[in-house]
Order: structure tokens, then sequence, then C-alpha cells
């Protein structure tokens, strides 16, 4: 055996002293990549909060569509009540202007009637005036014989009135032109009062039309109003589905988002993930720092899973999959099994196998205070929402080991565990692995 000087001892722990810094040196990387994985969760974070933010405003867009919907079924009874009165006046508009359509044969056929009965007069009056002209002839040749004063008031009269006047002083000249000529102003005078009798019917029909056409008028009045309320009623409806368009348009970019957001939190997950296992290798040297005082219970195993609730009165509030969301009411999935027990808050949480602490970690919006295991064989525990933890980033823990306290942090409506257990990144149901017993 070489027998050291001290020079050589100093020289020795100098170079272990150097060795050691190397070491931490080494053991200082993930400790850098664990920083790293706090920006992603920030990251995560962030998302997290545009998600909620995203989700309630569309829960707003639709609150607000559906008041848009209400008004459109308003605006179309309306217009439905509006289209019936439309309809009441076009058809009554129509019997008027059928009225008013007769009212104008009736008159027409009464003109014709009057130009016939004109006609006539004016026939008689041919008749009369070759009476009177015949007369004249026999004045002429009584003229021949020497009578010249009834000759001059003859050929003076220039109408049939002035000549009938006339006549009347010369009825003792001629009795025959004189019976002719009188039968022939009876038969004028029967004309005329015909004519007038008509003409009275005529008077009577135009006024008829007039109060006719004023109702027609009356109601087209009416008919204008109504279509300039249909108008504006159809113009509020256009309003209103352009409003609603909008609506479906931000909805759809918003859940669009919403889509996007997601995506990128399951890759930060996955990238926080990855960094967290790059870390645990250089970590795991660490893994047997247990001490004596790790509080161990013995607690139900199954198949080499354990309960991680051990208090006997723990029982399933949530399970894993499709659910209504407690607090929103909202179907999402839920990512792994809630269980809580009587006088939850801080009972003790168990490893639900042996593994080594991946994460330890605090999310408002998510899990809250949590932990992950990683049990070495592609299997990884998580346990959300606790009131504390009692193991340590990078420290191994056996099956059955209190790692945490029950609590009701980050988004949770009670005091409960959110259990997750993942193989190879994936959630899976629990129930495929652990029971109560
Ligand atoms: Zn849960």
């Amino acid at each position: 055996m070489m027998k050291l000087n001290n020079t050589l001892k100093n020289i020795l722990a100098i170079a272990m002293c150097l060795s050691l810094v190397a070491v931490s040196t080494f053991f200082y990387t993930p400790k850098a990549s664990a920083e790293s994985v706090d920006q992603l969760k920030e990251k995560y974070s962030s998302l997290e909060q545009k998600v909620s933010d995203s989700e309630k405003r569309i829960s707003e867009l639709e609150k607000e569509k559906a008041g848009q919907e209400k008004i459109i079924d308003a605006l179309n009874q309306q217009l439905s009540q509006l289209s019936e009165q439309l309809e009441n006046i076009q058809s009554q508009k129509q019997g008027v202007s059928a009225q008013i359509d007769e009212a104008e044969a009736k008159i027409a056929d009464l003109n014709s009637q009057i130009d016939q009965l004109n006609a006539d007069i004016e026939e008689k009056n041919q008749e009369i005036d070759a009476t009177v002209q015949l007369f004249c002839q026999r004045m002429r040749a009584n003229y021949m014989a020497g009578d010249t004063t009834i000759l001059e008031m003859f050929t003076n009269s220039s109408n049939v009135a002035n000549f009938l006047n006339r006549v009347e002083l010369f009825k003792r000249v001629t009795q025959s032109d004189q019976k002719l000529v009188d039968d022939l102003n009876d038969e004028i005078a029967s004309i005329e009062a015909m004519q007038k009798q008509l003409e009275e019917s005529k008077t009577e029909l135009q006024g008829q039309k007039v109060v006719l056409e004023g109702k027609k008028s009356d109601l087209q009045v009416v008919e204008n109003e109504l279509n300039s309320t249909q108008e504006s009623i159809e113009a509020k409806s256009a309003e209103v589905e352009e409003k609603l368009k909008s609506i479906n348009y931000e909805t759809q970019e918003l859940n669009v988002s919403v889509e996007e957001y997601n995506e990128t939190m399951e890759s930060l997950e996955r990238q926080i993930q990855n960094a967290i296992n790059n870390a645990k290798k250089a970590s795991q040297n660490n893994s047997g720092s247990n001490s004596s005082s790790d509080k161990i219970i013995n607690g139900n195993v199954s198949g080499g899973w354990m309960w991680p609730v051990p208090d006997s009165t723990s029982y399933v509030s949530s399970s894993y999959g499709y659910r209504s969301d407690p607090a929103t009411g909202v179907t999402k999935y839920h990512s792994g099994l809630d269980i809580t027990c009587s006088a939850a808050y801080g009972k003790p949480l168990v490893a639900t196998r042996a593994g080594t602490v991946i994460l330890t970690d605090y999310m408002s919006g998510g899990y809250g205070n949590y932990i992950m295991i990683d049990h070495g064989d592609g299997f990884v525990s998580l346990y959300g929402h606790c009131s504390s933890l009692a193991a340590s980033y990078g420290q191994y823990v056996k099956q059955g080991q209190v790692i945490a306290y029950i609590g009701a942090s980050g988004y949770a409506t009670g005091p409960h565990v959110h259990f997750e257990i993942r193989y190879n990144g994936e959630k899976v149901n629990p129930y495929n692995y652990i029971s109560k017993g």
C-alpha cells in the first residue's frame, strides 16, 4: 500500500472537489431543462386562460344568438299577420274594382243609348227640315200669287225652334203641315224625356263610381301602409339575420381557435413530459433519499396497483370518459377518476405503485396542486387538486407511501383527488388497472 503524504492528500481533496463540481454541473443540466419546463408550463397556463376566455365568449354569443332568434320569431309572426291583413285588403280592393268596372260598363251602355237617342233626334230634325222646306216651297208658290209678309218671316227663320214658334203663328196657314210638325215635335219631346232619364241614371252611376273610387283609394292607403310596415319589418329581419351571421362567424372562429389552443396544449404537454423524462434520468441518482419517516399505508392492492385513497369511506364521484362538467354543465372529456371520501380534505393520498416523482406543480386553472409518479414501465400516475404534497421532485416513492393530501386546489368543486393513469403519454381509463377491492 502506498502511503500518501499530506501534499498528495491535499491534491486528492482538491481533485475530488473538482469532480464534485463537475458532477454538480452535470446535475445542473436537468435543472436548466426544468426551467424550460416552467416556461412550457407558463405557456400552457396562458393557453388554458385563452381557452377559458374563448369558451366564456362562446357561451355569451350563444345567449346573444338565442335573443336574436327570439326577435326573428317575433318579426316573422308580425310578417305573417301583416300578409294576412294585406290579403284581406287586396281582396276588398278587388271587389271594389269589380264594382267600378260594372258601373263603367253601365255608363258606357248609357252613353251608347244616349248617342242613339241623339241620332234619333237628329233624324227627326231632318224630317222637320224637310217638312219646312216643303212648306216653304208652297209658301213661295203663294208668294208668286202675291202674299209677301209670310214669305219674309219664313225665309229669315234660321233654326227649328224659331221656326216652331213662328209656325204657331201660322197654324191657320196650313193645317196638315202643322199636324206633321206637331207630331215630330212630340216625338222629339219624348226622346228628350228618355234622354233626360238616361242622363239622370248616368249621373247617379257616376256618383256611385266616385264613391267606389274613394273607397278604393282608402283601401290603397291602407295597403300602402301595410306594405311599408312589411318593408320595415323585413329590413329589421335582414338586420337581425346579419347579426346572427356575424355571431355564427365569431363562434366558428372561436371554436377553431379553441381547437388550435387545445392542440398546442397537447403538444406542450408532450414537450413537458419529454423535458421531465430527461430530467428524471439525471435525478434518479438522488432517488435513494427515502427517509425512514416516509409513511407507508397498507392499502387495497389489486393486479399490482393500490387504490390511491386509503380512507375506508372512499368512493368515485366522477368516472373517466365523457361527462357533464359539474361547473358549467357542458359535456367534456374527463381524463381520470375523481375519488373522494367523508371529511376528505387533508386525508392522505398514496402512491398507487412504486416509482419516481417526475413532476410536482401547481396549475391554477386545472389540476391545482398535483404530483406525477413515473412507474418505470411506461406507466405514470397523476394526483390532482391536492391540499399539500408529501413527496418531492425526483424522489423515489414506494407503493402505499403517502405522497400528498386531498384538497380542492385548481379547478375543483369540492375536495377530491383527480387520479389519472397514463400509458406512454396517453391518458387511459384507471379502472382498467385499479379497483377499490
Ligand atoms: Zn377530475
